[in-house]
């Protein structure tokens, strides 16, 4: 690493399914190792590193921008607010519409009143034409300034080397924060939590948004390796949103299972056997112990 290497903070925002993972996932490929562990925090701020001989960038991904409607939700959205504050740059992940929500609305606003320079980024660029391209960065160029916009497609690649070239000129020079191949600060069982939400948040669409936490009980290696057995708990509100989770026959909840399994094999690089169950509890999302309990914990929003 050179004395001219940069060294940052870079927070990904958007709403959900805009393919903020997707991004993150193909920047720092496919090797999701686990190489820098603190099992003691529990913050759902997930972080991602990217080095390089230019320097490191320290991507935050952030639980969406929403209203608080309770304990949960007043904690997500001073996730993504404490995530904006620190960073160096912030990169707003868009869809390729020229059509522009309320929650998109409400994030520019929200945006043009900080210091942080913004990245926008038109993702999903392969689903339409160039040309039309041109026009949804006009429609978002009415909204605010931005400080530089790229077009990319995530799940291809396209673009990605212009985006890490653009965050990289956002950035400091100094020193890496983290060594050269970490590449992420989210204990193991987390994020192997957070794999199975994912994939049961799209199953579910939106039916139940938000709704449910997942707390895995026992992750433990056979004592000959090669096998690591995974209970895992899908907590809902309702029981009818049991019913959905599980689905007829136990359909959805096989299906859950089998896409977060090979995930999860990758992420901890050995055989995965893994037991999903969902369980009831009424009003978690109101309570801050509970909140706490299924590892939101507000002091770990301090920055
Ligand atoms: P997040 O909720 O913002 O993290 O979104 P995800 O990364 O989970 O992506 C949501 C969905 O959009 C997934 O089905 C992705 O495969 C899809 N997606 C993400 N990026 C792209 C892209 O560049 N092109 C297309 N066509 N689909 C994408
Ligand atoms: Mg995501």
């Amino acid at each position: 690493m050179s004395e001219n290497s940069k060294s940052g903070f870079a927070a990904i925002i958007g709403r959900p399914n805009v393919g903020k993972s997707t991004l993150m996932n193909h920047i720092i490929g496919q090797k999701i190792a686990i190489t820098s562990r603190k099992p003691q925090t529990t913050r759902n701020r997930i972080q991602t590193v990217y080095t390089s001989d230019r320097g490191q960038i320290v991507f935050e991904d952030t639980p969406g921008l929403m209203k608080a409607r309770n304990a949960l939700g007043e904690y997500m959205v001073g996730a993504a607010e404490g995530a904006m504050r620190g960073v160096d740059v912030i990169l707003w992940l868009v869809e390729p519409d020229t059509y522009i929500g309320k929650s998109d609305t409400a994030i520019a606003k929200k945006l043009s009143g900080m210091k942080v320079p913004v990245i926008l980024v038109i993702n999903k660029t392969d689903k339409v034409k160039k040309a039309f391209v041109g026009e949804v960065i006009s429609a978002y160029e009415k909204l605010m300034h931005f400080d530089d916009i790229c077009a990319v497609s995530a799940r291809h690649g396209t673009g990605l080397p212009e985006l890490i070239d653009a965050i990289f000129g956002f950035l400091p020079y100094g020193p890496m924060f983290y060594d050269e191949d970490t590449i992420t600060d989210q204990p193991v069982k987390q994020i192997a939590a957070e794999i199975i939400r994912e994939k049961a948040l799209r199953g579910l669409g939106e039916e139940i948004p938000h709704g449910i936490a997942v707390m895995i009980e026992r992750m433990e290696d056979r004592p000959n390796g090669g096998i690591t057995d995974i209970d895992a708990v899908i907590i809902c509100e309702r029981a009818s949103h049991k019913g959905i989770i599980i689905g007829k026959g136990g359909a959805t909840l096989k299906k859950i299972g089998s896409e977060a399994r090979p995930d999860i094999e990758k992420l901890i690089e050995n055989k995965v056997n893994l037991k999903l169950w969902v369980k009831v509890k009424k009003d978690w999302r109101e309570s801050d112990m509970l909140v706490r309990n299924y590892g939101y914990d507000k002091k770990d929003l301090n920055l």
